[in-house]
C-alpha cells in the first residue's frame, strides 16, 4: 500500500480495504508495532500457542483431554467420551455457543478476533513476525518486490516460504492430532507410508491449506471469508465496545508544525495507525467491518501522542456513545446483565458435560410378543436392552425390577458385561406375580446398578391379559 493509497481514504465505503479501484488485490504491508497492548498480546499469544500445540498430548485417566474425531463420530471433551447419541449435548452446546457469540459481540465487539482468533494469532504473532525477520520492514519488503529473481529475492523469498511451509506443516500435524489423536498421527512416522496413505494425504492437504491461508490469502479471510466478521454489523450497537477513533478530539486533523500554536484537533495525520493495520484500513473513517480489533492502531497512535506530548487514547477501546457524548467507559447495567447471562450459559454447559452419563441404556419390549403364563401365579414379558459404554473400562452391571416383586432372567447370560467403548444388547424376561398385573398394560421400572450404585431407572410396559 503506498502513501497515496493511505491518504486517499475515500474508497472505504465502496470497496474492502484490500481491493483497489480496478478490483485487484492490494497487498497489505503492515508495519511493526510496539506498545502496551502489543506486549499483552505477545504474552497472551504465547500462552495460546503453548496450549494449542500441547493440548493433543495431554491425557487424563487414559483419555486424551480433547478429541474431535468427526470421521468416527467420536468426541472427547475434558477426557469424557461423547457419542453420536449425545447429540443433544452438541445441539445445546451449539445453541449456547451462538447465544454466547451474539451476547459477547454485542458487549465486547471484536475482542475475540483480536485476542483469541487462531487466524489473527497465527497471522500476526507468528507468520507476520517471520516475514519481518526475513524480509525486513514494509519498506524493505516493497523494495524486495521490485527485485524479482535477483539472488537476494530468491534467497529471502525461498527462506520465507520454506519457514512458512514448515510452520504450516506443524500446525497441520497439531490440527490433525485434535481430529484423530496423537496415536494415529504417530502411525505415519512408525508405519510404512503405503499403510497410511489417507492420513498422509490429509496432512498434505491441511499443510497446503494453512500455507495458502497464511502466505497468500491472509487478511482476506477476515475481511471476506469469515462469517463471524460478516455478522458484526448486525450485532454492534452504539454501546458496543470497539476500537474507536475519538473524532471529537482528533478532528479537524492537521499535521504538526514546530513552534506554531495548534488550533486544530489532536490527530496529526501521521498515518501511523493506518501503516500498522493488518487489514489496511483507516480507523479514522469510523468502525469498519474489516477491523479485527488487533489494537495495533491504539499502540501506534499512543506512541505518537507520547512523542508530541498529547494525552494517550485518541484511538482506544470505546463505544460510539462514549465518543459522541464524551463519557468515560462504564460497565453499564446491560453489560452486567449480558455478562451474567454468559456466565450462566457457560456454567450450564459445564454442568451438562460434567453430569453426562458414562453408560446409557435403552429398553424395549420385544415387538409382537404377548405375555407368557409360566405358572399359576406368574406372568412374563420378553424385553431387549441396549447398553452403550462410553468409558474405557469394562462395566459390570446388574438389572432389577424396581417397583414390583418381580424377577429378571437374562437369556443365555448370567452377567451383564459391557466392553470399553462399545455397545451391547441383551434379551431378558421380566416375571411378575399375576396379582400385580392389574391392567392390560402396566408400567414397570427397571433399575440398573453398578455394584450398589444405582445408575439408571428405565420405564417400560408389562403386558397382561385383558381384564
Ligand atoms: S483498525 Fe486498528 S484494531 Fe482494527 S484491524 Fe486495523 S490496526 Fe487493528
Ligand atoms: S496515529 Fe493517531 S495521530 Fe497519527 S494519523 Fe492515526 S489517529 Fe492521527
Amino acid at each position: 500500500m503506498n502513501l497515496e493509497d493511505l491518504q486517499e481514504g475515500s474508497g472505504f465505503r465502496d470497496r474492502i480495504s484490500s481491493v483497489d479501484e480496478q478490483g485487484s488485490r492490494k497487498w497489505v504491508y503492515a508495519s511493526k508495532v510496539s506498545g502496551r497492548f502489543y506486549k499483552y498480546r505477545n504474552y497472551s499469544s504465547l500462552v495460546y500457542l503453548i496450549l494449542f500445540f500441547s493440548i493433543p498430548f495431554i491425557w487424563v485417566h487414559n483419555q486424551p483431554l480433547v478429541l474431535f474425531n468427526i470421521l468416527e463420530g467420536k468426541f472427547i471433551l475434558f477426557s469424557k467420551i461423547f457419542w453420536p447419541n449425545d447429540f443433544f449435548i452438541f445441539a445445546v452446546s451449539m445453541i449456547t455457543f451462538i447465544i454466547f457469540i451474539a451476547l459477547f459481540t454485542v458487549i465486547y465487539g471484536r475482542l475475540f478476533c483480536g485476542w483469541a482468533c487462531p487466524q489473527t494469532i497465527f497471522m500476526e504473532m507468528v507468520f507476520r513476525k517471520i516475514e519481518w525477520m526475513i524480509e525486513g520492514s514494509p519498506g524493505q519488503q516493497k523494495l524486495l518486490q521490485t527485485k524479482s529473481w535477483t539472488s537476494e529475492w530468491v534467497i529471502k523469498k525461498g527462506l520465507k516460504h520454506f519457514v512458512f511451509l514448515a510452520f504450516s506443516f506443524l500446525i497441520a500435524n497439531t490440527f490433525l492430532a485434535y481430529i484423530i489423536g496423537v496415536d494415529e498421527l504417530y502411525k505415519i512416522i512408525r508405519e510404512p507410508i503405503s499403510q497410511n496413505i489417507g492420513l498422509l494425504s490429509g496432512l498434505i492437504v491441511f499443510t497446503l491449506l494453512f500455507y495458502g491461508v497464511f502466505a497468500f490469502v491472509r487478511d482476506i479471510i477476515c475481511t471476506t471469508v469469515c462469517p463471524y466478521g460478516r455478522l458484526q454489523s448486525v450485532l454492534f450497537d452504539k454501546d458496543t465496545m470497539q476500537i474507536s477513533y475519538d473524532y471529537r478530539r482528533g478532528e479537524p486533523r492537521e499535521r504538526i508544525h514546530k513552534n506554531q500554536q495548534r488550533t486544530q484537533g489532536d490527530c496529526v495525520d501521521c498515518l501511523k495507525c493506518v501503516q500498522v493495520c493488518p487489514t489496511g484500513i483507516d480507523i479514522r473513517n469510523g468502525v469498519q467491518m474489516e477491523c479485527v480489533g488487533c489494537t495495533a492502531c491504539i499502540d501506534a497512535c499512543d506512541e505518537v501522542m507520547d512523542k508530541i506530548g498529547f494525552n494517550r487514547g485518541l484511538i482506544r477501546y470505546a463505544s460510539e456513545n462514549e465518543i459522541s457524548q464524551k463519557t468515560k467507559f462504564k460497565f453499564n447495567n446491560r453489560m452486567k446483565a449480558y455478562t451474567g447471562l454468559l456466565f450462566i450459559l457457560v456454567l450450564g454447559m459445564i454442568v451438562l458435560i460434567a453430569t453426562r452419563n458414562t453408560i446409557d441404556a435403552y429398553v424395549q419390549r420385544v415387538p409382537g410378543q404377548l405375555y407368557q403364563e409360566v405358572s399359576e401365579s406368574q406372568l412374563t414379558n420378553l424385553y431387549t436392552i441396549k447398553f452403550i459404554n462410553k468409558s474405557r473400562d469394562t462395566q459390570l452391571l446388574d438389572l432389577k425390577v424396581s417397583n414390583q416383586e418381580g424377577m429378571i432372567q437374562l437369556i443365555g447370560n448370567k452377567n451383564i458385561k459391557i466392553n470399553p467403548e462399545s455397545v451391547a444388547e441383551y434379551e431378558f424376561f421380566v416375571g411378575l406375580p399375576k396379582n400385580q398385573v392389574i391392567k392390560r398394560s402396566n408400567e414397570i421400572k427397571l433399575n440398573i446398578f453398578q455394584g450398589t450404585e444405582l445408575l439408571h431407572t428405565l420405564k417400560t410396559n408389562f403386558l397382561g391379559p385383558f381384564k
